[in-house]
């Protein structure tokens, strides 16, 4: 797995893990006129065209994760992401904050679910693969816990704001998701095992391997942004945020 710093930014640092996953994200034009554009999200922005980047925010423990992006088409984490950075990228946290905007910035750009044919979803498990490279740098940073920001559209799988989570074998899996869903509109999805219903998720390649983590989705039709949920994902983000009283 290639990753590399970059340069040093106010409180925070990129760097790009996966470098065969770039796209000028700026040409989703819809995704485009509804993101902040300050420096860091500019310099995000520019990075992206030569992979996946990931920014650092703040420093010690504990060492958490928020990713958005792994199906390209799914906007209002992505969105809400950026606004997360923005808030806090001049605040002081009390721990560090990995956040990957967009974990596949060619499928953002092509406003698609899939990268070269393939749910990224689905295959985390295989090496070669982005999403398997962004669980190696999971492992790699010693992230605490992981949560993934997706979106469903109405009437799909799960077509409902919720979190999925697994109680084995990472129990703080549950506990994290339970804190989400009591503190937002959000509904817990659980099961016992992780990797239950399929295999190769993010989420669920992260909870076998011992490091607690969730799946965040927010209602709205795919390649669009229903009214409200990037504030719905938003509301995720802080309070799982507020679970490991970050802010
Ligand atoms: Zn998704």
């Amino acid at each position: 797995m290639a990753f590399e710093n970059s340069k040093d930014i106010f409180r925070g640092s990129m760097s790009l893990i996966s470098y065969e996953t770039g796209g000028n994200i700026e040409k989703n034009r819809l995704l485009n006129e509804n993101i902040p554009k300050n420096q860091i999200i500019c310099n995000l922005i520019r990075l992206a065209r030569h992979g996946t980047p990931l920014l650092k925010i703040g420093e010690g423990n504990p060492r958490i994760m928020g990713i958005a992006g792994v199906h390209g088409n799914e906007l209002p984490p992505q969105i809400a992401s950026l606004w997360l950075i923005d808030e806090l990228i001049d605040c002081d946290i009390n721990g560090t904050l990995y956040v990957i905007p967009f974990a596949i910035p060619y499928a953002t750009m092509e406003n698609s679910r899939r990268f070269k044919g393939i749910d990224m979803n689905r295959i985390a498990s295989k090496g070669g693969y982005v999403s398997n490279n962004i669980v190696k740098a999971i492992k790699m940073l010693n992230i605490d816990a992981v949560a993934d920001f997706h979106s469903t559209k109405p009437k799909s799988n799960p077509g409902r704001e919720s979190v999925f989570c697994s109680k084995n074998p990472s129990y703080q899996s549950f506990e994290i998701a339970r804190y989400i869903t009591n503190a937002t509109s959000s509904e817990l999805i659980g099961y016992d095992h992780a990797g239950t219903l399929y295999t190769g998720a993010l989420e669920d390649e992260c909870n076998l391997a011992g490091i607690p983590a969730v799946t965040c989705e927010v209602v709205s039709e795919n390649g669009e942004i229903d009214e409200g949920s990037p504030q719905r994902s938003y509301l995720q983000m802080i309070s799982y945020l507020e679970y490991f009283k970050l802010i």
